[in-house]
């Protein structure tokens, strides 16, 4: 049997009572469109986030655009984002014809690098073709990014900050969950995220009521007070009833499957720790990881090697991210080409993720553990 990267089967064998009952109280009632589990939803994301307000949307890339729009943004705006990411931070700036500026990443944390973030704005500035608007740090494999710095900064500049936390959902720092660490967060409910639903979700959270209101208008056609009242454009970018009545029951169960990805997170750090030429993903004092992945970096040039190996062995891994922003085709015109961001593109050389998920047991992660060792040595 081969071992999978990530077993919703096992996470539905063991909360398909709850999960089917849920459904099934949707399919009995109707209410498919902002049905009463969105609301209940919504509720319980705030209280578990520490954040005044959530609002549900259709995906996370959605999330992205609503915070984006709320805020107004547009052509003549730069938003500074890093280039080591999913495609989607930069395609929802994109799409609202604002210009991204890419960033490089801290080597160590994989999230966005001060030092880098503070001189670009500045070369931004003294350019003077974009407006300097927002920062918009991604919580990449789960760790938050450092939002105390990155928030200073923001203040010192003037600009807001808008948390890309589709991986990073469940993590925390300094006691404060993500959700509560920026001015507005996303998050992604994709099946595959640490908190994932069974089709496409997403959401967005802020303290701001003004703000919360005015996200909530976007996510349904820019509706005023009743939905035949249009106030400003909008999308069509509502949660499914049914994903929320799956989602009430993950999140329930979320504490505790947080729990047990720092396990096997602890497991993979014990095992790989001493091995030459791998390093563990870096702690941050006071920070807990959503374990969106578990993700080494092979700094011998042997990563793909590795990885044939692992697969010859029954082992998945993945690549994330084989190629950064800066570099891709359809962006390539809005960064400085190659070599302009050496740490993301010398990580999307070395990095490999191995299976991650809260139902990986002592004994799975142990032949992964001696595979991938094998792989090293051999
Ligand atoms: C998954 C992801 C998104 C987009 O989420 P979707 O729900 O797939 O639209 C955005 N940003 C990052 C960093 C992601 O990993």
């Amino acid at each position: 049997m081969s071992i999978p990267f990530i077993d919703l089967k096992a996470q539905y064998a063991r909360l398909k009572d709850d999960i089917d009952r849920r459904i099934h109280t949707v399919l009995d009632h109707g209410g498919f469109i902002m049905g009463p589990e969105v609301g209940e939803l919504e509720k319980a994301l705030a209280a578990f986030a520490g954040a005044a307000h959530c609002i549900t949307c259709a995906n996370g890339t959605d999330a992205l655009t609503i915070a984006l729009m709320a805020k107004g943004v547009g052509p003549g705006d730069a938003v500074f984002c890093p280039s080591f990411t999913f495609t989607a931070t930069a395609e929802a700036v994109l799409l609202l014809g604002a210009s991204p500026v890419f960033v490089d990443v801290d080597e160590d944390s994989f999230n966005i690098d001060l030092a880098d973030l503070e001189r670009r704005i500045a070369a931004v500035r003294a350019e003077g073709k974009l407006r300097p608007a927002a920062i918009m740090p991604v919580d990449l494999f789960g760790r938050p990014a450092d939002y105390p710095a990155i928030n200073a900064i923001a203040a010192r500049e003037g600009l807001w900050v808008l948390a890309d936390a589709a991986q990073g959902f469940g993590g925390s720092l300094n006691g404060k969950r993500v959700g509560s660490l920026a001015d507005i967060t996303s998050t992604s409910f994709f099946p595959a995220k640490p908190l994932g639903c069974y089709g496409d979700g997403g959401a967005v959270f802020t303290d701001d009521a003004g703000l919360a209101k005015v996200m909530e208008s976007i996510r349904v056609h820019g509706k005023g007070g009743d939905k035949y009242d249009i106030i400003r454009v909008g999308l069509n970018s509502r949660l499914d009833t049914i994903q929320a009545a799956v989602l009430l029951v993950k999140l329930a169960a979320f504490p505790a499957e947080l729990e047990a990805r720092e396990r096997v997170a602890q497991a993979y750090d014990r095992a790989f720790a001493d091995l030459p030429g791998v390093i563990v993903p870096a702690r941050m004092p006071g920070a807990t990881s959503a374990w969106a992945q578990y993700t080494l970096r092979l700094t011998n040039g042997k990563r793909d090697q590795v990885a044939a190996a692992l697969k010859a062995q029954g082992v998945p891994s993945a690549v994330y991210y084989p190629r950064p922003m800066h570099l891709q085709t359809a962006y390539v015109g809005l960064g400085g080409g190659a070599g302009s961001l050496p740490v993301s593109e010398r990580l999307s050389a070395e990095v490999l993720s191995l299976p991650m998920h809260p139902d990986l047991d002592e004994a799975t992660t142990d032949k992964i553990c001696s595979a991938l060792r094998g792989a090293i040595a051999g």
